[in-house]
């Protein structure tokens, strides 16, 4: 079973390289292991067998950004709030920019002009209720801008 699971990584690269998820993929551009114990995320999978096992209410982290990398050298397990602010961090140096598709800005802005309340729409796109407030503020801007 286990070696079914590693067939599925490609460690070709060595330690420093990434090791990338040659299976299914699946939610947001995750590896999907085969049903097991461990889940079904393929890095969370790799934590498992290589490091131990996630601490409890813990996230496994990409450090590469890489959500389909199995290299456990580039997995760190951390609270939600470490991921958020890992990915804020990341976010303000610029180098992994945010990615906001059209279709939710448009529908982020569908909901605001019909008066749904910004947390609300939050739950409805899967941001957070900053975010939102940003990017409305942000579309307003820019229409501003247009008009002048
Ligand atoms: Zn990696």
């Amino acid at each position: 079973m286990t070696n079914r699971f590693l067939s599925l990584i490609d460690p070709e690269g060595g330690p420093a390289s990434c090791w990338p998820f040659l299976g299914s993929k699946m939610g947001p551009g995750y590896g999907q292991m085969p049903p097991n114990p461990v889940g079904r995320l393929a890095h969370r999978w790799t934590y498992n067998h290589f490091i131990g096992p996630i601490p409890k209410g813990m996230v496994v982290m990409h450090l590469c950004d890489n959500r389909l990398c199995c290299n456990p050298h580039h997995l760190k397990a951390g609270t939600q709030q470490d991921n958020l602010k890992d990915m804020n961090d990341k976010n303000r140096h610029g180098n992994h920019p945010r990615k906001c598709t059209k279709e939710k800005l448009k529908r982020i802005l569908e909901l605001k002009n019909q008066n749904v309340n910004v947390e609300e729409i939050a739950k409805q796109v899967g941001y957070h209720k900053r975010t939102v407030f940003r990017l409305i503020a942000e579309a307003g801007q820019h229409k501003a801008k247009a008009l002048k």
